[in-house]
């Protein structure tokens, strides 16, 4: 458990040092960086509204 959070910690860091950008509105951002920006935001919401909508729609 805290191992994990370690990790998460570090690789803010590292993302915060510079060491490779942020591709935010993407869900490498979001996923991978667990970039909450506006961006990234936007995406999760826009990507989360066409999955539901094609749920929906493979249903009966
Ligand atoms: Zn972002």
């Amino acid at each position: 458990m805290s191992a994990r959070r370690e990790v998460r910690l570090r690789r803010r860091q590292r993302v915060a040092e510079g060491d490779r950008p942020v591709a935010h509105g993407t869900w490498a951002g979001y996923l991978t960086d667990k970039c909450r920006c506006e961006l990234c935001r936007a995406f999760r919401s826009a990507y989360m509204k066409d999955y539901r909508a094609r749920k929906a729609a493979a249903r009966p």
